[in-house]
């Protein structure tokens, strides 16, 4: 799984999410940042924080 957390982009923030790819924790994070952050106009440069910010999160066995 991709995780994301807002945290790492706007700290304070304990939103995160998680997701198969890349491309749908980018789509989501992008919706939050627009709801909950007012990000009305999301430039590129902001979508490669997000993709900067994605970790893979392994499983405990
Ligand atoms: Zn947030």
């Amino acid at each position: 799984m991709r995780l994301f957390e807002c945290g790492s982009l706007v700290p304070g923030c304990d939103w995160h999410t998680r997701a198969d790819s890349d491309a749908e924790v980018v789509r989501r994070a992008v919706d939050h940042l627009r709801q909950s952050h007012g990000e009305t106009l999301i430039r590129e440069t902001m979508v490669d924080n997000i993709k900067a910010r994605i970790v893979e999160e392994t499983k405990a066995a």
